[in-house]
């Protein structure tokens, strides 16, 4: 048992809690990149039971060490090329954005004889950024997806911008919640839209309440990361 991670949990566990009660609560995904692995199966000790890598590399260095019992997703952008690895590791990739993966997932999932589970990546107020689907292109993006053999939607995951007060955001956290429950009442087939992942260490308290399923808590739980070295130091 690690005290202050363990507290850093139960603070947020209760935080998000109170949030989301008015939606049936909502579930703290552990993001650990950078963490190692021992903290990281302490964090399980502590409840934790979803964690989120970004880098398939990082995940293949910690993997073997770590509690197998954690259900793994991948969230950060992940290349076509790495699909094949993750197999094995994760069981769900929440950074699903374009027909090549959703093809390159399926292919793989069908070759393994298993099925990967996604979220789609919403590009939902973010005219700067590529990752994630656009807002006009979500639904035909999730009709290709759910006829993709193997590969079962469930759910949507957005990255919302950086900004010092979470409240400027509160409207994107809520049309989020309205393209997820609007998919929902589609009863499209291999689409389950039970999992809505939004809100960071900075923000989750606001996404809570607007109807997360699912929030990704890095450093709120582990503390600060080392900041990113540059090639030349
Ligand atoms: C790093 C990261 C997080 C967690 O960020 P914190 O601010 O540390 O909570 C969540 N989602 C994604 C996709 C990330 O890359």
């Amino acid at each position: 048992m690690n005290p202050v991670l363990d507290s850093n949990i139960r603070h947020w566990r209760e935080v998000i809690g109170n949030a989301s009660a008015k939606w049936g609560g909502a579930e703290i995904c552990g993001v650990t990149k950078t963490v190692d692995v021992d903290t990281i199966n302490e964090a399980y000790e502590s409840g934790i039971r979803v964690i989120g890598e970004n880098r398939v590399q990082e995940l293949q260095s910690k993997i073997e060490r770590l509690n197998p019992n954690f259900e793994i997703h991948v969230i950060g952008g992940l290349q076509t090329n790495k699909v094949k690895s993750i197999f094995g590791m994760a069981t769900t990739v929440q950074s699903l954005d374009r027909e090549a993966l959703a093809d390159e997932l399926s292919r793989r999932a069908v070759a393994a004889d298993t099925v990967m589970h996604a979220l789609i990546q919403v590009n939902i107020g973010h005219e700067d950024q590529k990752s994630g689907v656009d807002e006009e292109l979500l639904v035909p993006f999730v009709e290709y997806c759910s006829k993709k053999p193997n590969l079962a939607i469930d759910g949507l995951m957005a990255i919302m911008p950086f900004v010092d007060d979470p409240e400027t955001i509160r409207p994107l956290f809520k049309r989020m919640r309205g393209y997820f429950e609007m998919l929902r009442d589609k009863d499209i087939p291999n689409v389950t839209m039970k999992t809505l992942s939004m809100g960071m260490s900075g923000d989750c308290d606001v996404a809570a309440e607007e109807g997360a399923t699912m929030v990704r808590l890095g450093r709120a739980l582990f503390g600060a990361r080392p900041i990113k070295q540059t090639k030349e130091v």
